[in-house]
């Protein structure tokens, strides 16, 4: 049998850890230089050979187009790609490339197979980039036994303190491009965490560029040369710029030897102006901190201890900012470069079953002895919620299914409600990892389609589940409500363009109902009673309904007439031809079905729309009073509804609201309204027709 390990696959240095067979306490396993960590630099030669850490990072050094580092920070990004010998690479392919090295260093060093590891992301990683480091693992031949969180995995490590108390640890995580920050309550069996937030796009390399530009800037004011479009020269100066860096670490004053274009100069750069020149790049620490603690309702007053862990907390300007906000010293006994590589180990060789907890904790049955071992309790890092319409239909929003810091694994669902008059019987399903109520202000990290939704009368129910796994890994699920079925979903790839999610859903929904053949036929009451007052109800009605023709698109919507009191007559079966279609609304005083409500719309209906191919069928029925055979026009009207025509139900003047909502499909589509207000509810009833929607369940 093998060992397992953790990964710091870091993103300019990677570590790999174990626990130690005689210890039991994590050790770092050195590679084939005897350095605890490997340069996280990938090169590919012009023969296809490799190199990987410190000789790839050598190759980067001479300029080496070829060689390639910082690819985390593009992880899971579709549009990052790097061209080699004709050869196309993302940051997955240089990430298993740089696994498949650490793997097989690691087992000639050990001389043990590696049989499982635990990787550790960023805690801001999002869906696609943990998938992304899932895949990376896979590719390289790894065992991924689950992918951590870095600052979980550095309080693993600072478990090997062996915490006595309860403690409210901040954990501070900058790394070489990354920035996190984790707030966790560690307990002598648990490291609980509360929230965490970061920026991944912020980290050292930061740093060097802005002493790289810092030199470049002086020299030019010096010589009056540029250099900004010398590449080589760049890089050479971005590599110095980082060993500058570092000597600030230690030291009060570096001076750097510029030769350029016969121009030689000594630029120096003393501690202040580095923290002034940089000072921004701390300013954007500072509010992801400050933003942490306001979502947990925390402040610097609550933090017992800060962890540092990444190279780029050796900065001296980094530990005063810490000391000064949390009064103390940075907790000491973790190194910064290995504690995520060790925790990643504690984690990776956790029995699943319960475990003989080092610090305290008893169990019945020691399985192994682990220094540093805890139960966590992680949170999700963003809220994750999906595109649906705004309560109003008249903007996309993130609605929001899991919150941010959530307690992970989490399993959480939402109910939707969908407008099936749409020809497909689909419902998309965007993932959106963020808290902005914009949708594009997030990341939009996956695209699900629900397949086979039964059509069961305008609008169904759809509980879409979402499942937060402990690696931080989505799975979505759905399910019709109305039949409780559990619907089959597809993964889908983002679209580069989802700009719609901008417009005002009405006018983005008309443009996708085009392929859909959608027919009316609207149904007017001719009893008596609508032509008392001065014959004001049929007058008012037919303005209504010629108004509603007039804002329908006969390219999309074709339109009938139908009258009924005693008896029913199709004036005009759907047509697209609305200037017939309105002289025949206009002339509808003249026809005569009798005077009273004995006959319906409903059979008349469903016998049209029996034999017709439309995709969506409405009959639109307009009503003035109650009618003589109710109950036969609800059970007439209920076999519309099964067979996928929807039936909206108007009513005015004495006409009965119950009945209304029984020959009505749903209860959205019946209303009582009067003869003043009848145009404004056709205006909805056009809203309706003219577009799907996707609402939010209240
Ligand atoms: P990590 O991603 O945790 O390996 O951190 C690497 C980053 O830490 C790089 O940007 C390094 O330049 C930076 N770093 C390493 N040592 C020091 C140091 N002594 N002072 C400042 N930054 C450092």
């Amino acid at each position: 049998m093998g060992i397992k390990v953790g990964i710091d696959l870091g993103t300019t240095f990677s570590a790999v850890a174990r626990i130690s067979p005689t210890t039991g306490r994590a050790e770092i396993i050195k590679n084939q230089y005897g350095d605890a960590t490997t340069p996280s630099v990938v090169y590919i030669g012009e023969d296809d050979s490799i190199l990987y850490g410190k000789d790839a990072k050598q190759m980067q050094e001479c300029g080496s187009e070829n060689a390639v580092a910082f690819f985390k920070r593009n992880m899971g990004n579709k549009n990052f790609s790097f061209s080699i010998n004709g050869k196309t690479y993302n940051s997955t392919d240089f990430s298993a490339i740089l696994l498949r090295n650490l793997k097989e260093d690691a087992e000639k060093q050990t001389g043990e197979k590696i049989d499982g590891a635990v990787i550790t992301v960023p805690a801001y990683f999002t869906n696609v980039e943990r998938a992304a480091t899932m895949e990376a693992g896979k590719r390289a031949g790894i065992n991924v036994i689950a992918i951590i969180n870095e600052p979980t995995a550095a309080a693993f490590a600072y478990g090997l303190n062996e915490t006595k108390s309860d403690q409210t640890i901040l954990i501070y995580d900058l790394g070489g491009g990354t920035f996190d920050v984790t707030i966790a309550k560690i307990t002598p069996d648990t490291i609980n965490v509360i929230g965490s937030d970061g920026d991944h796009q912020l980290g050292g390399k930061d740093w060097d560029d802005c002493i790289a530009q810092y030199i470049s800037e002086e020299f030019e004011k010096r010589t009056g040369i540029s250099f900004a479009d010398d590449a080589e020269m760049i890089n050479s100066i971005l590599v110095k710029s980082e060993t500058l860096k570092k000597q600030l670490s230690n030291i009060s004053k570096v001076k750097f030897p510029v030769n350029y274009g016969g121009n030689k100069e000594v630029i120096e750069l003393d501690e202040e102006t580095y923290e002034q020149i940089s000072s921004y790049l701390m300013g954007t620490t500072t509010s992801v901190i400050d933003r942490l603690f306001e979502s947990v309702h925390l402040s610097w007053n609550d933090i017992d201890g800060v962890i540092l862990v990444g190279g780029s907390t050796r900065m001296k300007m980094v530990q005063n900012y810490v000391k000064k906000m949390c009064g103390k010293e940075p907790l000491h006994g973790v190194n910064v470069d290995e504690a995520v590589a060790l925790g990643a180990a504690i984690k990776a060789n956790l029995p699943e079953r319960p475990i003989a907890f080092l610090n305290g904790a008893k169990s019945q049955e020691p399985l192994l002895t682990i220094a540093g071992a805890k139960k966590v309790i992680d949170v999700t890092a963003h809220s994750m919620g999906m595109i649906s319409q705004n309560k109003e239909g008249n903007k996309y929003i993130n609605s929001i299914i899991i919150p941010k810091n959530h307690t992970i694994p989490a399993s959480e669902n939402k109910t939707y409600k969908l407008s099936t008059r749409q020809k497909s019987n689909e419902m998309e399903i965007y993932i959106v990892q963020g808290e902005y109520p914009r949708p594009l202000d997030n990341t939009i990290s996956g695209l699900y389609v629900v397949k086979n939704i039964e059509k069961m009368g305008s609008s169904s129910e759809i509980e879409v589940t979402y499942t937060y796994t402990s690696n931080g890994i989505i799975e979505v699920t759905a399910k019709q409500k109305e039949n409780q079925k559990i619907l089959k979903i597809e993964k889908h790839d983002v679209p580069d363009d989802i700009s719609w999610t901008d417009l005002d859903p009405k006018d983005y929904m008309k443009s996708k109902v085009t392929t859909s053949e959608v027919e009316v036929i609207l149904c007017i009451d001719l009893s008596g009673s609508m032509y008392f007052d001065n014959r004001q109800p049929i007058i008012k009605a037919t303005q209504a309904m010629l108004d509603f023709v007039s804002q329908m698109d006969s390219s999309q919507v074709k339109i009938g007439l139908l009258a009924f009191a005693d008896k029913h007559k199709m004036i005009s079966v759907p047509t697209a031809n609305y200037k017939a279609l309105k002289e025949a609304i206009s002339n509808v005083q003249s026809i005569c079905v009798g005077g009273c409500n004995e006959d319906q719309p409903f059979t008349e209906g469903y016998n049209y729309f029996r034999n017709s191919d439309a995709d969506i069928k409405y009959l639109i029925v307009l009503t003035d009073g109650i009618w003589d055979n109710q109950n036969q026009a609800i059970n007439e009207a209920h076999k519309c509804h099964k067979n996928g025509i929807d039936v909206i139900a108007l009513g005015f003047g004495t006409a009965d609201e119950a009945f209304l909502k029984e020959i009505a499909s749903s209860d959205d589509f019946a209303s009582l309204t009067n003869l003043n207000e009848l145009s404004t509810s056709f205006t909805k009833i056009a809203q309706e027709i003219g577009g799907d929607k996707l609402q939010t369940w209240n």
